[in-house]
């Protein structure tokens, strides 16, 4: 079938679609595999205990769930809902918004398409403007999401050397130029896939950039605080009228209901309720009527801090441990990122003899789903070695699996130096 460019574009075989395919085979049809590759958060039972609560609450109360499965909201979300988010973060935050600042869509990878498609590509003048990645690797799942072609410019990080095979990227602010053609910056924290967190100081100099040159500066919550709070160290969220600030439902356990919430100046959630309008109407409302009461109560901030916190981060230095264990007495030269949050492991081989991709078919061969580490690398345009020598491995599912998975990896990975 012959398609459109945007047809084209969309349909391409696409990291985003390979990880996608495998994660819903691992969960759903193919249950023997060790799926260490999705973003799927981790069912934790007294989250979903409360997700559970509230829906029977919601059953029982013939007039909300009439209201929630028979009614449209406006494009831009529930009145209740955007009312509530942004009293919440005027009481916790003291961050000058209102309703008007807030714009409820179909889950943030929706947002994200939104806006970068809004603010980077071809615009009317003649001019291209693109989407500045200050670090990369960065998320899989911005990758394809230009309907233009080449929408990110991205930059190399710089590296620190940590004890125990560690190590963390920082914004290499040499390399960073906001040109005449950046539409936005943008930036995941923690990111995805390396779970690092870039420092409150990095976070300020790239805001102050923004300012400068007047750009927006989207800053991709999908694991921070104040919600879900999959985050080990302290960091301070800020907002203004450059920051657009993207939060989601997803890693509070609730990635069905497809819900994010975008925080942004009053013309930014204006055009981005235009676009909502016309690509899907309205927004769904099971994720905002389960929240809705615990934001208003703040035990949002509970939830997230008491339980999802501290069960990720005993899982992530428990597979950390288990991992360096496995690895004892090998000559590799492996270094793991430290882990400041998200639910993933970035493992870097150094001098890797086989590429990522043929180290990631080998571990599916034996069972194991990871993401090979090329992947997070959208608008890089120079060479760089590291790219293919890095695996993402989730490690958020039930243990028993994260280290039968983790052993065959440390396995394959000493094999590949081996024998290549
Ligand atoms: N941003 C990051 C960094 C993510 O890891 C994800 C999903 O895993 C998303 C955005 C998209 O999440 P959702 O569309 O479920 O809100």
């Amino acid at each position: 079938m012959k398609l459109s460019s945007f047809g084209e574009k969309l349909t391409k075989k696409t990291g985003i679609l390979e990880l996608m395919d495998d994660l819903g085979r691992a969960m759903n049809t193919e249950k023997h595999l060790l799926m260490l590759g999705g973003g799927n958060p981790a069912h934790i039972p007294e989250v979903e205990k409360i997700w559970h609560k509230r829906w029977n609450e919601i059953a029982e109360n013939g007039d909300e769930l009439e209201r929630l499965l028979g009614n449209y909201t406006t494009p831009q979300g529930d009145a209740e809902f955007m009312e509530a988010t942004a009293d919440f973060f005027k009481r916790n935050y003291h961050w000058q918004i209102s309703s008007k600042n807030i714009a409820v869509l179909n889950g943030s990878q929706t947002a994200f398409y939104f806006l970068f498609n809004m603010l980077a590509g071809k615009f009317s003048d003649g001019t291209e403007k693109k989407i500045l990645l200050p670090l990369v690797p960065e998320y899989i799942g911005y990758a394809d999401q230009g309907i233009s072609e080449d929408m990110f410019l991205s930059v190399k990080p710089s590296i620190e050397f940590l004890e125990n095979h560690t190590f963390k990227y920082h914004i290499n602010f040499d390399e960073i130029n906001v040109s005449e053609n950046i539409g936005a910056i943008c930036l995941s924290r923690p990111t995805n896939p390396t779970g690092n967190v870039v420092t409150d100081e990095e976070v300020s100099r790239l805001h102050t950039l923004a300012k400068e040159h007047d750009v927006p500066f989207i800053i991709d919550n999908a694991y921070g605080a104040p919600f879900p709070k999959i985050l080990f160290t302290d960091v301070n969220p800020i907002w203004d009228e450059h920051i657009i600030y993207v939060l989601t439902l997803s890693k509070l356990g609730l990635p069905s209901t497809r819900t994010s919430i975008v925080i942004a100046n009053e013309e930014i959630i204006e055009k981005l309720t235009s676009i909502n309008a016309i690509v899907s109407l309205s927004t769904g409302t099971l994720g905002q009527h389960l929240v809705l009461p615990y934001l208003k109560n703040d035990e949002v901030i509970k939830i997230s801090s008491e339980i999802i916190q501290p069960f990720y981060q005993k899982k992530a230095e428990k597979a950390i441990a288990f991992f360096h264990e496995q690895m004892q007495g090998s000559e590799v030269d492996y270094y793991l990122h430290k882990s400041e949050g998200a639910l993933f492991l970035w493992l870097w081989c150094k001098d890797l003899p086989i590429s990522d991709y043929e180290l990631y078919q080998r571990l599916k061969q034996r069972g194991v789903i990871v993401v090979p580490g090329n992947y997070f690398y959208p608008g890089l345009q120079e060479e760089w070695k590291q790219k293919k020598e890095c695996l993402r491995i989730t490690y958020g599912q039930e243990e028993e699996m994260v280290h039968k998975g983790l052993a065959i990896i440390a396995e394959e990975v000493k094999k590949a130096y081996e024998r290549g």
